[in-house]
């Protein structure tokens, strides 16, 4: 690879890469981008352009690498800006718009008749901001001289990748020092659910119905069936949730993150990284900061797994007040389209006990999400994926085989855009020789319902599990001013410290804001901080945030205005 023996070569004769700032590696990556022809191998090749694959690429073009991404669907930004994270927020926000403007805005004295709802209209918004966005990332390709094919791709062997065009021209095969695996996941199917994608759909049907259904069940009650159930309940829909689990929203899913933690010392304590050499250890990252308490439970538990009891208690309530019904402890057990429109779904208890049927104009399948292999040519390469269906990989993402790498929903871990997008950096840095780090323990999960929920870190049953010692402080939004101001007073927030040494363990928020607001939860966790450390943080008044703050100094003392 040129361009890293030229970083190579450099680094003999240069100060240390520690003591160069970040810009002057990145303009001496640059420069030796002209060394590759197009008759060199690719550095590094990208099979699937969702957001882990896109900014894997953009980071290697802006890094100089000869960089191609290989995208099947047609359009860039995978399941996350197409059929995902960005039409389910178009709409929820749209659609929380129009109940606002329908029955909220009664406490700010300020009425509207006749709010009416263009179903065609609010759509075409979502369409926009997707064909925006999808397209603004083909100009970013070209800005960073990403090569983009449209294509599927198929591994034919370590250092070799077929595109089979989508125009059906003929395959063509480009060589490549590094294949990184990007593709995906779809939706789970449930056995004896036939999906039409017209009346009984998956997610990616339910962003695309042409009209409000008078009545639609969610089979699933994560992340997924909250925010669509939300949308079309908001829109008139009445929806009811059946769930098989005794709560609601799960959260998204994440294997064990099957990663051997080794224990080194620098010189001050002996602790343990999960997922970074040695050499690599940041300072700032560093747990041989914390006390031996506070780091041993870190490892614990995976991100995933159900939310933090008390907040999905606390959401549920405030669903039902909403107006969403909820089957919980129930199971489907098949279901059929009926001759004369909508569908039936033939259920039963968990003990099994209390068979039922019920109708709907529309069902929902949100019952998970499964890794996309398929026509990858996994097998006949001998790239190992485990019983879940997710590509084997270690801490540095690598496979079994040499040079082949694998990130985001592909395989284990939470699959969210954030974690894919992480992940992307950080192959794309270490196979540029850099340091790329993700910190498993500090990704947020956030569900974007009003009021939103948000989390980083361990909930309370985590801790309690794990033997933990923990402090607990909780502060309502009641007792908010913004939010009385705001008359958007649902919710809390709950802070989870180690009870030795104060360092916060977990953050869990119910509130209209709480997405943007965890960012500073997990800012602080980032860096280790402790409960006090976030309580003696001047917060502005008056804001949402304030609650953060409060929530915080009920952990270690009391709160002041509660
Ligand atoms: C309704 C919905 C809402 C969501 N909301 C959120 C949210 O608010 N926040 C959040 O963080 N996450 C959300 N997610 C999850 C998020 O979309 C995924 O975690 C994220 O897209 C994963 O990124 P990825 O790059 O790993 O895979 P994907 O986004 O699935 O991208 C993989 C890409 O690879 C392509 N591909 C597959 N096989 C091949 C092949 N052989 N050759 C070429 N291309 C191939 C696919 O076409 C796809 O475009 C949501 C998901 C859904 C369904």
């Amino acid at each position: 690879m040129l361009i890293f023996h030229s970083l190579r070569l450099a680094r003999s004769s240069m100060p240390a890469r520690s003591q160069l700032p970040r810009s002057a590696l990145t303009a001496l990556a640059t420069r030796t981008r002209g060394l590759a022809s197009a008759a060199e191998p690719y550095d590094v090749v990208i099979v699937g352009g969702g957001p882990g694959g896109y900014p894997a690429a953009i980071k290697a073009g802006q890094m100089g690498m000869k960089v191609a991404c290989i995208e099947k669907r047609g359009r860039l930004g995978g399941t996350c800006l197409n059929v995902g994270c960005i039409p389910s927020k178009a709409l929820l926000h749209s659609s929380h718009l129009y109940e606002e403007a329908a029955h909220g805005w009664g406490p700010h004295g300020i009425s509207a008749d006749n709010v009416k709802i263009d179903l065609a209209k609010l759509m075409s918004h979502k369409d926009k901001t997707v064909t925006g966005l999808t397209g603004g990332i083909e100009g970013l390709f070209k800005k960073y001289k990403v090569d983009y094919f449209k294509g599927t791709g198929e591994i034919v062997g370590a250092g070799s990748v077929k595109c089979h065009p989508m125009d059906g021209g003929a395959a063509q095969t480009l060589t490549a020092k590094n294949i990184v695996i990007a593709t995906g996941s779809e939706p789970a199917k449930l056995n004896g659910v036939p999906v039409d994608e017209k009346t009984i759909v998956t997610s990616t049907g339910c962003l695309e119905l042409t009209s409000i259904p008078k009545t639609l069940v969610v089979v699933g009650g994560g992340v997924i069936g909250l925010e669509m159930g939300s949308v079309w309940r908001r829109l008139g829909a009445d929806v009811t949730v059946v769930e098989f689990l005794d709560g609601i929203g799960a959260r998204p899913p994440s294997a064990s993150l099957d990663c051997a933690a080794h224990a080194h010392s620098d010189g001050t304590n002996t602790h343990t990284h999960t997922h970074i050499e040695p050499s690599q250890c940041l300072p700032s990252l560093c747990r041989a900061r914390l006390s031996p308490d506070a780091r041993a439970v870190a490892p614990v538990a995976p991100v995933g797994g159900p939310m933090d009891k008390e907040m999905a208690k606390t959401m549920e309530r405030i669903f039902k007040k909403q107006g969403m019904k909820f089957k919980l402890k129930t199971k489907v057990n098949s279901a059929e389209v009926l001759p004369g429109g909508g569908a039936r779904l033939h259920l039963d208890s968990v003990a099994g006990d209390k068979p039922e049927t019920l109708d709907a104009d529309i069902v929902l399948v949100s019952t998970g999400r499964v890794p996309n292999t398929v026509g990858l040519g996994l097998d006949k390469i001998g790239v190992k994926v485990n019983k879940r269906g997710q590509v084997e990989i270690d801490d540095h993402f690598a496979t079994n085989v040499p040079g082949i790498y694998a990130i985001g929903d592909v395989v284990r871990g939470p699959m969210l855009a954030h974690k894919a997008e992480e992940e992307g950096i950080a192959i794309i840095e270490q196979i540029a020789g850099k340091g790329g780090h993700v910190n498993y323990d500090t990704i947020p999960g956030v569900i974007y319902t009003h009021p939103e929920v948000a989390t980083v870190g361990k909930t309370e049953e985590e801790l309690i599990k794990a033997g933990i010692e923990y402090k607990k402080g909780t502060f309502p939004f009641m007792a908010n001013s913004r939010a009385r101001a705001n008359a958007d007073t649902d919710g809390l927030v709950k802070m989870l410290a180690c009870a030795k040494t104060d360092r916060v363990l977990g953050i869990h928020i119910i509130a209209s804001n709480a997405g943007e607001m965890i960012a500073e939860g997990v800012l602080a966790m980032e860096y280790g901080a402790s409960a006090e450390d976030i309580g003696r943080t001047c917060h502005a008044h008056p804001t949402m945030s304030e609650a953060f703050k409060e929530a915080a100094m009920a952990t270690y003392d009391k709160p002041i205005h509660f």
